[in-house]
């Protein structure tokens, strides 16, 4: 393959042929012309576990398509999969809605754990921030703290994680510290109502701010 390709880019393609006739034409960059070994080793890599979470995530997808809010969709995956066990890594400010995420997990039979962002009260500063980063310098910040949730929901051996309003960043650490898999019922946009495609939608007025 050429340097100058880059690939993959398949948001560069607009007929997207991969979805429904693989055999159509493809453009240069098409990682299905370019990188075909990878694509088969990635097919030699569903083992058994990935076989059962693919699996449930389609069923998922296929019965309640276009009518099961995200919610509904992870109590029916957690279903599929026998799962007991869920944990909620939260967001300080989606508190009430964290509370409400949990009732309503508990009341469809799951064991839920749930860990606040502030869990430990650690200053910021210990993290290597420094006073004039803080929102308000001069007091105590306490800083977002994944890798203590996700160490904490480790310990209790939730078996899916929930991430509910991460700040950018810190939901990177938190996935790559949990054991457990991870899926999101919402990420964090503060200017949104958590909503980041509205930046997109709605690009005229946010298109200054972009
Ligand atoms: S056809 Fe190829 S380049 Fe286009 S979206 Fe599918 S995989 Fe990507």
């Amino acid at each position: 393959m050429s340097e100058s390709v880059n690939s993959p880019n398949c948001a560069k393609c607009k007929p997207k042929p991969c979805y429904k006739n693989p055999e159509a034409p493809k453009p240069s960059f098409c990682p299905m012309v370019l990188y075909r070994e990878l694509i088969e080793l990635s097919m030699s890599m569903y083992n058994d576990e990935a076989r059962r979470v693919h699996r449930a995530a389609s069923l998922v997808e296929k019965e309640g398509y276009c009518v099961w809010p995200r919610l509904r969709e992870i109590v029916e995956f957690a279903r599929k999969l026998g799962l007991e066990k869920l944990g909620v890594a939260f967001c300080i400010g989606l508190s009430s809605e964290a509370e409400y995420v949990v009732r309503y997990l508990e009341s469809k039979g799951f064991k839920v754990y749930s860990v606040c962002c502030k869990c430990g009260g650690v200053d910021k500063t210990r993290v290597g921030l420094r006073e004039e980063d803080k929102l308000s310098p001069g007091s105590h910040e306490s800083m977002c703290n994944p890798i203590v949730q996700a160490e904490l929901l480790n310990s209790v051996g939730t078996e899916l994680n929930v991430v509910l309003g991460l700040c950018v960043g810190h939901d990177t650490l938190f996935i790559k510290y949990s054991k457990a898999p991870v899926t999101y019922l919402a990420v964090k946009d503060r200017v949104t109502g958590h909503n980041p495609l509205a930046a997109i939608y709605a690009n005229n007025y946010f298109k200054p701010r972009l």
